[in-house]
């Protein structure tokens, strides 16, 4: 499947430069366009036009398929425990494949410990509440701690160092970085037989790169592609994806919580699954989903204890 412009059959070099020069940076602005608009901004033949318009809508999956096999494919669905019965039920069941899911608060509320649980839990067979993979971890904030999930692991009376030899690291140093580790999942998905993706966090190099308002629009239109690249591998592979994502102060709001997650609609829209993390009394947080397609809106409380992610 075509992640770079570059890579759809029928685009050379001259070709992709003279899209990417006139504003079509990613496939699935390609995908979307129509031809004649194509043309016109372009300057491409009407048969080059619609034979790349054809390879984008290709490689992005826009095509049909059967209820049927809508609803295979749904059956396929899997769910990850959290380690908390009341989380779980909140979520439906637990963290589901095909899906991502966005965990979003303020620093030092649990997203990284929940990431971590779950990178232990899904390796837990199916009856345990895992999938039996293993997990792919995207550290952006260097703050992955292999003695943290040692010691869940151990709290699970699972093997250690066999916990930690299933999850693989990749450590992104810019935005650019990051989304190329996402890209070139796809080969590690199969390779090491992965169910669980997870970027923590999925926005805090996107905020530090991209500062000024001039710079928001891009933002954005990486971060929609970023998040593409990650519902695609979450559908095409049936692995759960887990985003953690930082809030900002709401500028309307002059008192109480910053409780507006970063990267606006674009994030939004391709989480199905928002989960919002608040403090409350020592060692608990509070969950609460929102805007669930197919969930109704409500809280839990869970702790975080030496042990990991806990109910008590
Ligand atoms: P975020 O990723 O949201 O910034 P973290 O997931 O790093 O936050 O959460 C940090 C918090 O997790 C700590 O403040 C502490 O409350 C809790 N925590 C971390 N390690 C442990 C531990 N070993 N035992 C109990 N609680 C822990
Ligand atoms: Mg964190």
């Amino acid at each position: 499947m075509a992640d770079e412009i570059e890579d759809l059959s029928g685009v050379g070099e001259t070709t992709a430069k003279k899209l990417t020069e006139n504003g079509y940076k990613s496939i699935e602005q390609i995908a979307v366009a129509a031809t004649g608009k194509l043309m016109e901004d372009t300057g491409l033949g009407e048969k080059t036009a619609r034979k790349i318009i054809s390879a984008s809508r290709e490689s992005q999956d826009m095509g049909y398929a059967t209820a049927k096999e809508v609803l295979e494919k749904k059956d396929e669905i899997r769910q990850i425990k959290t380690g908390s019965d009341k989380l779980n039920k909140l979520l439906g069941g637990g963290v589901e494949t095909q899906s991502i899911t966005e965990l979003y608060s303020k620093f030092g509320t649990g997203k990284t410990q929940l990431a971590f649980q779950l990178s232990v839990n899904v390796q837990k067979p199916k009856k345990e509440g895992g999938l039996g993979k293993n997990a792919l971890f995207i550290d952006t904030e260097g703050t992955f701690r292999p003695e943290r999930v040692r010691q869940m692991a151990k709290a699970g009376d699972m093997d250690e160092d066999e916990v930690l030899n299933k999850i693989f690291l990749g450590r992104a140093y810019s935005s650019d970085h990051q989304m190329l580790l996402a890209e070139k999942a796809s080969g590690m998905i199969e390779e090491k037989n992965i169910g669980l993706i997870i970027i923590d966090s999925l926005t805090g190099l996107f905020r530090a790169e991209y500062v000024g308002r001039g710079q928001l629009a891009e933002r954005q239109q990486k971060l929609n592609r970023h998040m593409h690249t990650l519902q695609r591998h979450a559908s095409t592979h049936n692995t759960a994806v887990l985003v953690t994502n930082q809030v900002m102060a709401n500028p309307g709001l002059m008192f109480g919580d910053p409780t507006t997650p970063i990267g606006g609609h674009i994030v939004g829209h391709a989480s199905s699954f928002r989960i919002y993390l608040r403090e409350s009394k020592g060692e608990k947080r509070i969950a609460r989903l929102v805007d669930s397609p197919c969930l109704p809106d409500g809280e839990c409380v869970f702790t975080i204890t030496q042990k990991g992610i806990e109910d008590k």
